[in-house]
């Protein structure tokens, strides 16, 4: 048994951002380039990926909501198997390995199969999103709470959301593209003024990204009628309402 622990792989489970391969972190962008194994998601950028070595394997486990290519227990098989054969893998995931990856429970597959894991921070959507649409995420005048929350997860309709949007306060919903409508519909049942203003970015960091706006009681409405496609974050609060010329300015102040 001691003799195979030094030949056991790591498994590196690494942010790639939100897109543009210019937001990978450098240790993301070393592991990358040296990987000879990289089992990666499908909101990794083709970019990113091209940064691999030739004689690197990719292994895309893919997954939309409709269609799973590979379920999450095969996925945290796959980086055991690889790992206990004595490879290093390089597991490749949008944004950041925690924050909605499931990268906590491939970290726990790996633990209890005795394999080594490294975590490798990325830009969360969040952040990627509201750089590239100056949208600051907190203000001193407007918002000093953000919140962070799942919109296709299970249960939706009864999950308690009460308070995470409103004065003070930025909410940031992934994965809520597709249930746009029970998501306003229960943030104003909560009591959330149907103009609250918000923000649906669309590929954020990426050449193809769209930034369009609108007030809470038309999400629905606006991600019908632009044909809003997933990846998109919605950020909800008055921090999405600065007027871009301001921030324009500010921004060049901060530059002075
Ligand atoms: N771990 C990832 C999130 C995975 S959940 C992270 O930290 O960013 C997938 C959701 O993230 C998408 O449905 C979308 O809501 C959001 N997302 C990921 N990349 C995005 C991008 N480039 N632009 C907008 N939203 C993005």
């Amino acid at each position: 048994m001691s003799e195979s622990i030094p030949s056991t792989g790591t498994v590196h489970l690494v942010g790639a951002g939100p897109g543009d391969p210019d937001l990978l972190t450098l240790r993301a962008a070393r592991l990358v380039m040296q990987a000879g194994l990289i089992v990666h998601d499908g909101l990794v950028d083709p970019a990113i990926l091209a940064l691999a070595r030739p004689a690197a394997r990719l292994v895309s486990v893919a997954k939309s909501r409709s269609r799973h290519t590979m379920a999450q227990d095969a996925i945290n098989a796959l980086l055991v198997r690889e790992a206990l054969a004595g490879n290093d893998v390089v597991r490749l995931k949008g944004g950041d390995p925690f924050v909605f990856g499931r990268g906590g429970e491939e970290a726990e597959a790996c633990r209890a199969a005795g394999v080594a894991v490294q975590v490798v921070p990325g830009i969360s959507a969040a952040m990627g999103a509201a750089a590239a649409a100056q949208i600051p995420l907190t203000h001193r005048d407007s918002a000093s709470i953000v919140s962070f929350v799942a919109g296709q997860c299970k249960g939706l309709t009864e999950q308690d959301w009460s308070g995470l949007a409103g004065k003070g306060r930025t909410l940031v919903i992934y994965m809520g593209v597709a249930t746009s409508e029970a998501i306003s519909e229960k943030l104003m049942a909560d009591g959330l003024a149907p103009e609250t203003p918000l923000a649906v970015i669309e590929n954020a960091s990426r050449p193809n990204m769209r930034v369009l706006r609108g007030p809470v009681a038309g999400l629905a409405d606006l991600v019908a009628r632009e044909k809003i496609k997933s990846p998109a974050l919605i950020v909800i609060g008055h921090v999405t309402a600065q007027p871009e010329n301001e921030l324009r300015t500010f921004a060049l102040e901060i530059a002075q």
